[in-house]
């Protein structure tokens, strides 16, 4: 299985062997770019996340656990990533990590691990009952027949404190969940699935959200589908929505017959996703219009057209709770009349047509608070575990030293503090992804790693510190960012923002730069 073992499990050679198998692969990333060309920072961070981190990270489940000692690991993973943020980045190699990490859009070693290892623990959900895996985490005491002698209910008390290791965070963590897999349902078994035997029997109808001035046709197209059903009395109109206020999600669906209001259904859940919510109203819709009587045709709309084909996928998935009840409800339809059908439609909420702009104000208008605290879903459990982890980076960022002191701390487009986040690159990747050279070149001027009077004051005190303008004793970045009358190339007072930043440093190619060489961009 490639996992390198010692003596006292401490998994030192495993890590050395891995960190230093993924070294040279971000060693040879250098072959396909320099600072003036190849592949961009933000393809090389893509590079680096997809080709260098789960080698470094294969089998981190032996060694990454509650309360397992973990500096050695952290070092030689730091070390790698360390060199991988400086490619990124074009950067010198005396930055402070934590100050390049956050630059090149890379969440810290430990934080990544953790993010990982919590949505490992959680994998175990996915098995069926009977897998050896849940055998083991099963807590029910030990019976001297059993066959399952090894399973965490057959250790003593004190044996399951003392005990640590992936299987026992796992076991922890699923207390909380609410399952919400079910991979053996019959109405996913080979040959007997919906989607083979009732091919024709339902349809989707998407939006075009690319095209503009097409969503007007849309809203058409929905009218007239809504006219020409109207004066059917065997069709029912299933308008879908949902919405979460405050962790408590509204799934809501209304249901026409003939031009009349038939059913309205509300269901609150908490601790669920908003994708969750809008399959539940589909749930909810189809369960209601497939009871009514007469009825041969099932037209759902909907503003998550993508959660009403998760109902017909076989694969795995965390909806499958709800999939198995709305194809169990299809199936008998279906079978009850030959002529049977459904369709699905897609209605953007931005169009705003009228049917299901209702549904969505209704569903935005309760405020309901939790009064019992419940388990939570499996994918609510994935999202604010990483939202979690990104709220302590971003908190540890701010008060941390390890950035470096000279840091520069510039603002959002919102006049707040740039945070570091890894979606797309992060904030300061996002703007230099272009150009390699102008990449390096902020990189220098935010850590101050630039050849100016106040890195010379610091360094070679007997050189010449003042600013060439004769205007102010000491070169500082801040004289040459806000008040320095050599670099008026850019008009705008307003520095301190990221964007004018960076249009700063286009305007004056000379400022920050070394002497000898002007930066091309
Ligand atoms: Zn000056």
């Amino acid at each position: 299985m490639g996992f390198i073992f010692d003596r006292k499990l401490l998994f030192h050679k495993h890590i050395n062997h891995y960190a230093n198998k993924a070294l040279p692969t971000v060693k040879c990333m250098k072959l396909l770019g320099n600072l003036s060309r190849g592949v961009n920072p933000l393809q090389k961070c893509l590079l680096y996340r997809c080709c260098a981190l789960p080698i470094a990270f294969y089998g981190f489940q032996l060694w990454f656990y509650n309360r397992a000692p973990m500096s050695y690991h952290m070092k030689a993973l730091n070390k790698m990533q360390r060199r991988a943020a400086i490619w990124i980045l074009g950067a010198f190699k005396t930055l402070p990590l934590e100050g390049i990490e956050a630059l090149a859009g890379l969440i810290p070693v430990k934080s990544h691990l953790q993010k990982i290892a919590k949505r490992s623990q959680i994998r175990s959900f996915k098995l069926p009952k009977n897998h050896i895996l849940n055998q083991l985490l099963d807590n029910s005491p030990h019976q001297s027949n059993s066959l399952n002698s090894h399973n965490i209910g057959s250790l003593t008390n004190r044996q399951k404190d003392l005990a640590k290791g992936h299987l026992i965070d796992s076991k922890f963590k699923s207390y909380g969940i609410f399952p919400s897999f079910s991979p053996l349902d019959p109405e996913f078994a080979p040959g007997h699935c919906i989607i083979d035997n009732f091919s024709n029997r339902f349809s989707f109808n998407l939006a075009n959200k690319k095209e503009k001035g097409k969503n007007n046709h849309h809203a058409q197209e929905l009218d007239k589908m809504v006219l020409q059903n109207s004066s059917d009395s065997n069709t029912a109109l299933v308008i879908t929505g949902a919405s979460i206020k405050n962790d408590i999600a509204t799934s809501i669906s209304h249901i026409h017959s003939a031009n009349r209001p038939l059913i309205k259904t509300v269901h609150h859940a908490s601790f669920v996703t908003s994708s969750e919510a809008e399959l539940f109203a589909i749930r909810c819709g189809i369960n209601q219009a497939y009871s009514l009587n007469n009825v041969s045709k099932i037209v759902v709309v909907t503003d998550s057209i993508h959660m009403a084909k998760k109902i017909f996928n076989t694969g795995s998935h965390p909806f499958q709770i709800h999939s198995t009840a709305i194809l169990s409800n299809l199936r008998n339809f279906f079978l009850a009349n030959d002529s049977n059908s459904i369709e699905f439609w897609e209605c953007p909420s931005k169009l705003k047509w009228r049917f299901h702009h209702e549904v969505d104000k209704d569903s935005k208008s309760f405020v309901v608070t939790s009064s019992y605290s419940s388990k939570i879903s499996w994918e609510y459990c994935k999202k604010s575990d990483s939202d979690e982890l990104i709220k302590l980076w971003k908190m540890t960022f701010q008060a941390s030293e390890g950035k470096g002191k000279n840091f520069l701390e510039l603002l959002d487009d919102d006049l707040n503090t740039v945070e570091p986040f890894y979606t797309k690159g992060g904030p300061w990747l996002q703007l230099f992804s272009h150009s390699n050279s102008l990449c390096a070149w902020a990189t220098r001027a935010i850590t101050n790693h630039v050849p100016i009077g106040e890195y010379r004051l610091q360094f070679f005190p007997n050189m010449e510190f003042s600013c060439p303008c004769n205007e102010y004793p000491i070169e500082s970045r801040r004289h040459i960012l806000h008040d320095c009358k050599r670099f008026s190339g850019y008009w705008n007072p307003r520095r301190d923002t990221l964007k004018n930043f960076v249009m700063f440093l286009n305007a004056n190619l000379n400022a920050f730069a070394f002497n000898d060489s002007l930066v091309s961009i």
